[in-house]
């Protein structure tokens, strides 16, 4: 089987080739039909997240080289372990691949992504920028009957963190929060949040951003309202016009900016969940959370069971795909390279 890896830190990925595994167990082997090249394939590459301050957080460890990327899988059964007996050669599904060890309480209590012995799809694991995927359990492949194959792929990344993220916006008794919550950062993730916020919450979200284009292409889709995040009038103008502040927000792009907007805009006992990557460090006076009494939560990509609701939300209408373009495998280098260069729109499926 044909891949493209990294087989140096901070250098283009290169074709490399291997064995096709033979499947035990539960596995199964994937021939991949798509996988969608992901903003933090980026970060993947580089081999570090930004943490602010001129700092950097090493994700290097743990993983030989050449390693493949790739978390945005949808492809067909083409092998299977002998106590594998859901799924048939020849169909088609799309792949979680946020895949613990199975035996830890996080993983046994249904969030494996929290597992310490994560085996991550393209991220702890090789993954789909290949022809061909080894899935540990045939449980993680996912029927999107209905749905666009491209693009139920990608969901499991982008659609899935969008979801879990805004899920989390809850009172104390699980209740999902009142009135219009604050979307911030409308890139590919924020977008499918604006959409997905509009089915479960009872308001269209509002929403914020730095790019006007972003702005306006987030009202075309719904949402109730847009404000400039890098506007500290705008602060002023969405406390003014919720009359005190929104009960939630949801920051989508993880930026100093982005932060210290979604989290300005609160009201007294609001919340934010931060699900955005692009990095920085966030300064808040430590009696400001007993005095406004705000909750600062983290989000990272969503459950096995927040896949399968998705994958129902956007088989009802209530998510539309966005735009998707298909390339080769061969193309994954320029498309990281593109991604990187802020030349993309909407999502890259690479096509082995
Ligand atoms: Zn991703
Ligand atoms: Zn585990």
């Amino acid at each position: 089987m044909l891949r493209q890896s990294i087989t140096a830190y901070g250098e283009p990925l290169r074709e490399t080739e291997t064995e096709m595994p033979t499947p035990t167990s539960r596995e199964v082997v994937i021939k991949v039909h798509h996988c969608g090249v992901c903003h933090s394939d980026l970060h993947m590459q580089d081999g570090y997240f930004n943490l602010g301050h001129d700092k950097q957080l090493d994700v290097r460890a743990g993983r030989e080289l050449p390693f493949t990327l790739g978390h945005e899988i949808e492809g067909e059964v083409v092998a299977i372990g002998p106590d594998v007996d859901s799924v048939k050669i020849g169909e088609h599904y799309a792949v979680y691949p946020w895949i613990g060890c199975g035996e830890c309480s996080s993983c046994t209590g249904g969030e494996e992504i929290y597992c310490q012995r994560a085996q991550h799809l393209g991220i702890s694991v090789d993954g789909g920028y290949a022809t061909h995927v080894l899935v540990p359990d045939a449980k993680y492949l996912l029927d999107y009957s209905g749905i666009d194959p491209a693009f139920a792929g990608a969901c499991m990344c982008s659609g899935l963190t969008a979801l879990s993220a805004l899920k989390k916006l809850v009172d104390g008794n699980g209740q999902r929060l009142k009135g219009p919550i604050m979307i911030v950062g409308l890139g590919g993730v924020g977008m499918i949040g604006v959409e997905i916020a509009k089915a479960i919450f009872d308001t269209p979200p509002l929403v914020a951003d730095i790019d006007p284009a972003k702005r306006e292409a987030a009202l075309a889709l719904g949402a109730g309202a847009a404000f400039d995040s890098a506007e500290r009038a705008d602060v002023k103008a969405v406390i003014k016009s919720t009359g005190g502040g929104v009960s939630g927000s949801v920051d989508f792009a993880g930026a100093e900016g982005s932060l210290n907007f979604g989290h300005s805009v609160l009201r007294k006992g609001g919340k934010i969940v931060v699900a955005g990557l692009i990095g920085g460090h966030f300064e808040i006076a430590i009696p400001m959370f007993p005095l406004r009494a705000i909750g600062i939560q983290g989000s990272f990509v969503g459950t096995l069971d927040e896949a399968r609701e998705l994958l129902e939300l956007v088989r009802k209408g209530a998510v539309k795909p966005m735009p998707i373009e298909k390339r080769a495998l061969t193309e994954a280098n320029k498309s990281l390279e593109d991604l990187r260069n802020g030349k993309i729109i909407g999502r890259v499926v690479l096509t082995p």
